[in-house]
């Protein structure tokens, strides 16, 4: 293998430091020491093409966000049991971006907390204890939350009140209608949870499917099962954590294109560009019971730092208009792929909204039999030529493109002619 001795005698460091649960990328794992809009730079001062990170959204180490950052660092930082100026004028821009339901937002510091929240006030409102989730969902690492995190793999048990039901697979549902397939399995398990004795609090889904594979379409599909859920009494939570803030190219959220109005919605990763910032807004109403008999208080959640921060991403999104490119450069990355997949028979599905992009890879594209390995050898050839991907989906081959919202049209095109070049050489080898 080409893993440098350097990077070998750092691998070890990690290993003997970090112990055993952090994962690497790649074969030949990636150093970083630097960062700037959708590039990073090894120790050597090469770059790469950041086609994966939903989290730099505005662009690793954006001016803007790094001022705000900076300016308010050496002005005030403290927690929000003072009356401070900036959580308001956050709060009140935030908000103004949801439907007018969404009437107040907590502030944590990661989107499992803010997931967490939700799963608590969820409780506290509808006095059942039963969640709903899809079968490969990701949703965060607390005890509650990661029990209903069944991509976590085998070391996690679904605790005894969660179900899951199938993602939204339009490529493999054989033309049924994705909305009613899902709504169907949402009943159905309502159904189990009453055989058991559990009374529904709420179906969480990630409004894009991430983890799941990525999916999108039909625009619309999440609303027959939004009211099934509330049929039976349970809350809709939308986990915006990865399509929020503008990334779907059609307004700020994912559940915008569904046509519904979420019960709560739990965001984090883009909302301070890398700086842990997070959080959950819901209908004040759902808020009432939770929070006039709890206590929330997240010591540095909603801090004036992590406001000031938040606020530039909003800047930053409305000045660069970052939502518009989104969708452009969306579009002219899915007619790219999908040229690409008149040329290679690997390419069995291309599919996403905005720069939320999922490639699924098959060996057969009548059996749409899983490349699980060629796509894990396209991931690895693509970091070779400096081209950061990778892949999700129950069998690992959906290539998840995500890259930061300042992507230009010039930047797909070199991501598209590595493609070409990778997938071509897979299949030669083949
Ligand atoms: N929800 C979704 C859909 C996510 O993808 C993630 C993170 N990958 C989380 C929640 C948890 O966020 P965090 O890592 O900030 O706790």
């Amino acid at each position: 293998d080409q893993v440098s001795e350097t990077d070998r005698a750092l691998i070890a460091r990690r290993e003997r430091l970090l112990g055993p649960a952090y994962r690497l990328f790649y074969a030949n794992p990636v150093h970083f020491v630097r960062g700037e809009g959708v590039w990073l730079y090894d120790p050597d001062g090469n770059a790469y093409l950041d086609v994966y990170n939903n989290v730099a959204s505005v662009g690793h180490c954006h001016p803007h966000v790094v001022a705000a950052l900076a300016r308010q660092s050496a002005i005030l930082n403290t927690h929000t049991r003072y009356i401070t100026d900036g959580i308001l004028d956050y709060a009140e821009r935030l908000l103004a971006t949801f439907p007018a339901a969404i009437g107040n937002v907590m502030f944590t510091c990661t989107g499992s907390e803010a997931n967490d929240l939700a799963y608590r006030a969820a409780r506290a409102f509808t006095g059942g204890t039963g969640f709903i989730v899809t079968s490969l969902a990701y949703h965060g690492v607390t005890v509650a939350i990661s029990e209903m995190s069944p991509s976590l793999g085998s070391g996690i048990t679904l605790g005894p009140n969660i179900r899951t039901v199938p993602a939204p697979d339009l490529y493999r549902s054989g033309g049924a209608d994705v909305g009613e397939t899902l709504a169907a399995h949402v009943r159905g398990a309502i159904a189990d949870m009453a055989l058991h004795g559990i009374k529904p609090a709420a179906l969480l889904v990630d409004t894009i499917f991430s983890s799941d594979g990525v999916f999108a379409d039909p625009a619309g599909f999440l609303k027959p099962a939004a009211a099934a859920i509330r049929e039976a009494g349970g809350l809709f939570i939308a986990d915006e954590v990865q399509p929020g803030f503008g990334r779907t190219g059609e307004g700020m959220w994912g559940f915008a294109r569904h046509g519904l109005v979420p019960d709560m919605v739990t965001m984090g990763k883009p909302m301070g560009n890398g700086h842990p910032v997070a959080g959950m807004a819901a209908r004040p109403d759902i808020l009432e019971s939770f929070g006039r008999t709890t206590r929330y208080f997240n010591t540095f959640g909603g801090n004036p730092v992590s406001c000031a921060v938040g606020m530039a991403v909003l800047d930053v999104i409305e000045s660069e208009n970052l939502i518009a490119n989104a969708k452009a450069v969306g579009r002219h990355m899915l007619e790219g792929l999908r040229m690409l997949a008149e040329r290679h028979e690997l390419i069995g599905d291309v599919r996403g909204t905005g720069l939320f992009i999922g490639v699924e890879l098959v060996t057969d594209r009548l059996t749409r039999a899983p490349a699980t390995d060629a796509t894990s050898n396209l991931v690895n050839g693509l970091r070779e030529k400096r081209i950061l991907i990778s892949a999700a989906g129950p069998h690992a081959n959906v290539l998840k493109i995500r890259p930061p919202l300042v992507f230009s049209r010039d930047n797909a095109d070199l991501f598209l002619t590595a493609m070409d070049d990778v997938l071509g050489a897979i299949a030669h080898r083949r």
